[in-house]
């Protein structure tokens, strides 16, 4: 069964604004843009590093997010990952920055993204605002999976309350056939909001980067009757080793059918592939 991250942000070093390389230095205790380089330098080391991680796909991310982290352009990521199919890249469409928002989405296509992942967050726009539909109404008839960051962020310039999951229930209900994939399944104080979601709509997911994966079962307490529905992320570069994050679900007590449908086969298929 494949082992798939589904939230590595392509973060070169160049790309990214002051503050957040100086947050890096502490995250991972020594000079970001060297380690940084070390593994997204070319597709070819980033393939070395999965391969030393264990893992067999990369969700890799896009963000226009100049007020936060950075610029990791659509180009840079798509282009980056089709050296290889074992990397998939997402865009990022910034509202404030694109205009025709569903005419963004197609030329991200064309480029060869797979999917979206969005920042209300960072780009302060609620999940269910009407300027977002044109975008989701595309995205639905593409076939396009649409991740949002849900939960807390400590970053600043975060606004916190865009990140309430509980918006993606207008998401859902006005299209109910496009993925949606709630990135860190509304961390800190929605945890209950992120599963009822995930539980009564058939195309969201809850998706667990940043959560320890101890804290998982309490967290969330009936997980397993959700099997179908969790998905394994990373986000590097803010962890500092993927492998040891994946053993740890290992041991956690669910099912092995369970662990990998989280690990893997639950992203594979949103994603279409087969192994
Ligand atoms: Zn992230």
């Amino acid at each position: 069964m494949p082992i798939i991250d589904f939230h590595f942000h392509t973060t070169w070093p160049e790309e990214c604004s002051p503050w957040f390389l100086e947050w890096l230095r502490s995250a991972m205790k020594g000079d970001p843009s060297e380690k940084l380089r070390q593994v997204i330098r070319t597709p070819q080391a980033m393939l070395e590093y999965m391969d030393s991680q264990g893992i067999d796909y990369t969700v890799c991310l896009a963000e226009i997010n100049p007020m936060i982290v950075g610029n990791i352009s659509n180009e840079r990521v798509a282009e980056f990952c089709s050296h290889s199919p074992r990397l998939i890249p997402f865009a990022n469409i910034n509202p404030y920055i694109v205009a025709d928002l569903g005419n963004e989405l197609e030329r991200c296509v064309k480029l060869g993204h797979r999917g979206l992942k969005l920042y209300p967050s960072y780009q302060h726009f609620y999940p269910n605002s009407h300027r977002i539909y044109p975008l989701y109404a595309k995205a639905q008839d593409m076939g396009i999976p649409i991740m949002y960051h849900t939960g807390t962020s400590i970053f600043p310039g975060t606004r916190l309350k865009y990140c309430d999951p509980l918006f993606l229930d207008d998401v859902a209900a006005d299209f109910p056939a496009l993925t949606l994939i709630m990135a860190h399944s509304g961390r800190g104080f929605w945890y209950d909001r992120a599963f009822h979601l995930a539980r009564t709509h058939e195309h969201v997911h809850m998706e667990i980067t940043g959560l320890p994966p101890k804290k998982l079962p309490i967290y969330f307490p009936d997980l397993e009757k959700l099997a179908n529905k969790v998905i394994f992320g990373s986000d590097w570069p803010a962890i500092a080793n993927i492998a040891d994050n994946i053993a740890a679900i290992r041991s956690l007590p669910y099912t092995d059918e369970t662990k990998e449908k989280m690990l893997g086969l639950n992203a594979a298929r949103i994603l279409g592939l087969t192994h």
